[in-house]
């Protein structure tokens, strides 16, 4: 498999640590609000790259966090605490809030069928490792205090940035906000800050009373339980510039060793062109969306789209996603319903549909050509609705695994033998060529406006009719 490494700038050949094991650290939410489908997307990308690698009999150990104290309002150490902010806003506690934002994100994340890992470290369970950390770079004099807090000192570090340039300059630094005086040079970063004595979240140090700086909970979490090299690490395209920079910095500075292997960064979802955000307040909650349409529904629209290029999000989009959903349906249905004996013609598609869907998942986790295959081999399977049933059962399971991995379930529904709504439509649309034939146009225009106001469009096509959902 090839992955796209951010260090290099290059698609490389993923080679292990150890032999078939992978050890996967992924950015995870601040717990302030719920989940919006930008972040979502990031993590169905995520739950698609360790369905696929186990699929491919890698033993994969996913870890992802919940920051729960440290992420402050600007990323670069100035602002409030997040969530001590909408605590306040609430009149709750800083861990009520908490604990029901995690409740809450496994809800929706279980809803879009994304996976849960295998660990959710939460940074306020981890601060005494955090503070051992802090005290091994003051040591190595990678780190200086300054009344009670501590910064990374990047000068200190000559391949700081080698990740990407780092978005603080001096000049975008002093523009944004006035440079923290505390620091020695505007890129240093805190690992540790002095905490106010009105502060909610605060724990004792050799520093006097403090919190951990956000870059370092993710080196701290993902160290702890993956140890010194991780294989991959994963997040959100704006962490590529200050937040994993930093994260490499300490965590390469501590043991002098390779951080993390293959870094991936996933583009943003976006509305209107800008980055979907919760500071933004131009996002759309998972659970918002999930009260209006199909979950698996979202989860197909997440994907479906490179996970290096960034996707507008529209409702339109959306709803013509469920095209595709209904056709894999219908042909899942028409497998089971199938009762045909003929010699089948299928082996040579079903081979073709498994070397399609691994060389494009091999390229880099390209969804889409691998979701192009599986409609491909769907297409082949209607044509071959007359074939002996063990085979169609043969390509049915194939269908099941390749969208399974890519993160949507079919397996509950095949049960419970829904009727799809293509089914229903593409019967229709064929009775209106019938009527068409034989000229009985009153009828099939009475069936193209009542599907109309149904809101299914009809395009008449030399080769044949179209339909499109119309919202
Ligand atoms: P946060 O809770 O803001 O720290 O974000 C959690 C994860 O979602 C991180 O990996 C972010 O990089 C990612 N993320 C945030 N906004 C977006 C977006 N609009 N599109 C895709 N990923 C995002
Ligand atoms: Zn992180």
């Amino acid at each position: 498999m090839k992955l796209y490494n951010s260090l290099t700038r290059n698609k490389e050949e993923f080679i292990t640590i150890e032999d078939k094991k992978v050890r996967f650290y992924s950015c995870g939410q601040t717990v302030y609000e719920d989940a919006h489908i930008g972040n979502a997307r990031t993590y169905s990308y995520w739950d698609t790259l360790v369905r696929y690698l186990r699929w491919r009999g890698y033993d994969v150990f996913w870890v992802q966090n919940f920051t729960d104290v440290g992420h402050l309002t600007d990323d670069a150490d100035s602002g409030e605490d997040k969530i001590i902010r909408t605590a306040k806003r609430k009149s709750i506690q800083p861990m009520v809030l908490v604990e029901t934002k995690i409740r809450q994100f496994f809800e929706d994340m279980d809803a879009l069928n994304i996976q849960r890992a295998d660990i959710y470290p939460r940074a306020t369970a981890e601060i005494p490792e955090m503070i051992e950390f802090v005290k091994d770079l003051l040591v190595k004099e990678y780190a200086y205090e300054v009344n009670g807090s501590i910064y990374f000192d990047v000068t200190k570090f000559p391949s700081y940035g080698e990740l990407s340039p780092s978005s603080y300059s001096e000049e975008s630094a002093g523009a944004r906000i006035a440079v923290n005086p505390e620091k020695r040079d505007p890129r240093d970063f805190a690992l540790w800050i002095r905490a106010p004595p009105e502060h909610l979240m605060k724990w004792p140090s050799p520093w006097g009373l403090g919190y951990p700086g956000w870059h370092l909970e993710c080196s701290v979490m993902s160290q702890k339980y993956l140890g010194t090299t991780l294989d991959i690490h994963g997040g959100g395209i704006d962490h590529l510039y200050l937040h994993h920079p930093n994260e490499i910095a300490q965590s390469e500075a501590r043991t002098g060793e390779k951080f993390v292997n293959y870094w991936l960064h996933a583009a943003f979802l976006t509305v209107d062109g800008e980055r979907m955000g919760k500071s933004k307040g131009n996002f759309i909650l998972v659970r918002e969306l999930l009260n209006e349409f199909d979950p698996m529904l979202i989860r197909l629209f997440l994907i479906n789209s490179y996970y290096r290029k960034s996707v507008d999000f529209n409702r339109d989009a959306l709803v013509q996603t469920q095209i595709l959903l209904d056709r894999i349906r219908t042909t899942i249905a028409s497998i089971d319903r199938a009762t045909g004996e003929k010699e089948s013609d299928l082996i040579t598609a079903i081979t073709e549909v498994e070397a399609d869907f691994i060389a494009a998942m091999d390229d880099d986790l390209n969804t889409v050509g691998a979701l192009q295959a599986i409609m491909q081999f769907v297409k082949k399977v209607n044509a071959a609705l007359d074939n002996e049933k063990s085979l169609l059962e043969e390509a049915k399971n194939k269908i099941i695994t390749f969208i399974g991995i890519l993160g949507i379930s079919l397996q509950d529904e095949a049960q419970q033998g829904t009727i799809p709504l293509s089914a229903l439509v593409d019967m229709l649309v064929g009775l209106r060529d019938k009527l068409r034939e034989s000229k009985q146009y009153e009828f099939s225009d009475q069936i193209r406006a009542e599907l109309l106001e149904l809101g299914i469009q009809l395009e008449d096509k030399p080769d044949g009719t179209i339909w499109k959902l119309k919202r």
